[in-house]
């Protein structure tokens, strides 16, 4: 688990920060960046970076390899939310960290507030947290974990989800507004609702299925499937009213998979609905909501705003290379594992 080290955000001195800074800038082309190649960047004078080295090392923003004697230094996990959460402070989107109300495999979800106390949602990308050790294929563990992928690929899944969640807010779908964004962390509105899963009552089933399917069909003719449309993913308020979230993993209906994905996040709704909320409707079918007249193209949109074909590619290959190991039973490795103190350790 990595937890928010907030309580060494308020000790860094300005030289540390420009450390950090530079280790981060140096970790663009070098897993480990050594140590002299960090003092050049930072621009400080030798013995000034070295204190600095120290003082990160020991509050693990950075670290150092295991087992290895090589100087110099990877940023970590902590140290990457250090420097997003700075930037967001700075830009006033965040002045307070709150509890943490969500934890997946990939993203930790928080509970922020302004400097006034409004209630945001900071969702941090966690992605190569969990590595696979193949029992069958070494290659591929080594494959995953090659030069700073978990903080480019994490990067990546935020901008993703960003730019998505910007574009459908824009054309009027119910998702969370967006606010700010910076490296693998997103700040959104506070969606004051109940995820679907939690629902065993719904007033009117008939109503919110028509309305879900609804979304699913008119999301679609804008050239987008969701990918992960659950009930999770949906949150619902008292009133009926459902908002959509998680985005990482939309895809174009140009897609070569699209219709499976399409068939499969009908499929989810249908399944709860039977099982949960005992109620059957019209199921959409692929070929029907092809034939219909196209909306404004999302997709090509979503391109055009800066997530490309070849970042979407990127982030698909690494979904499918954890989908396949865990599919061949291969060791999970929490490449995190004992990277982060809990609190108390702090206190020291
Ligand atoms: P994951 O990738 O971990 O599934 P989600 O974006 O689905 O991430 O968020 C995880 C959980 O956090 C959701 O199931 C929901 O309960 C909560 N959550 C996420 N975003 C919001 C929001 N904007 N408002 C309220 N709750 C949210
Ligand atoms: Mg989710």
């Amino acid at each position: 688990m990595v937890n928010l080290n907030i309580k060494a955000m308020r000790y860094l001195s300005p030289e540390d920060f420009r450390t950090l800074t530079a280790v981060e800038m140096g970790s663009r082309n070098h897993e480990v960046v050594p140590s002299s190649m960090i003092t050049q960047l930072a621009k400080l004078r030798g013995g000034s970076c070295t204190k600095s080295l120290s003082v990160l090392n020991m509050t693990k923003l950075i670290a150092r390899m295991p087992k290895s004697n090589y100087d110099g230094y990877r940023l970590t996990y902590a140290g990457y939310d250090y420097l997003a959460l700075k930037a967001l402070t700075k830009r006033a989107s965040v002045y307070a960290v709150g509890n943490q109300i969500g934890v997946g495999k990939e993203s930790d979800v928080y509970v922020v507030s302004d400097q006034k106390g409004k209630q945001y949602i900071l969702k941090i990308h966690r992605l190569g947290r969990i590595c696979f050790r193949s029992v069958k294929n070494n290659r591929d563990y080594l494959r995953n974990r090659k030069t700073g992928s978990w903080m480019y690929l994490s990067r990546l899944a935020a901008a993703k989800e960003f730019a998505f969640m910007k574009i459908l807010h824009e054309h009027g779908f119910p998702v969370p507004t967006p606010i700010d964004y910076s490296r693998h962390c997103i700040i959104m509105d506070l969606v004051d609702a109940f995820p679907l899963r939690a629902i065993e009552k719904v007033l009117d089933p008939e109503a919110l299925y028509t309305k879900l399917m609804g979304l699913i069909v008119r999301l679609a003719r804008h050239g987008l499937i969701h990918g992960d449309f659950n009930e999770f993913n949906i949150l619902v308020y008292e009133s009926g009213e459902p908002i959509i979230i998680d985005f990482p993993q939309m895809v174009s209906t140009s897609h070569a998979d699209a219709k499976y994905y399409f068939d499969r996040d009908v499929e989810c709704i249908v399944h709860f609905f039977a099982k949960v909320l005992k109620f059957e409707g019209p199921v959409p079918k692929w070929e029907d909501v092809m034939a219909m007249e196209k909306l404004e193209a999302l997709d090509l949109l979503a391109e055009a705003s800066g997530f490309n074909k070849k970042q979407a590619k990127e982030l698909e290959r690494y979904r499918e290379n954890q989908r396949k190991m865990q599919e061949e039973g291969a060791e999970e490795v929490d490449e995190f594992e004992g990277e982060v103190d809990d609190d108390d350790e702090d206190e020291e």
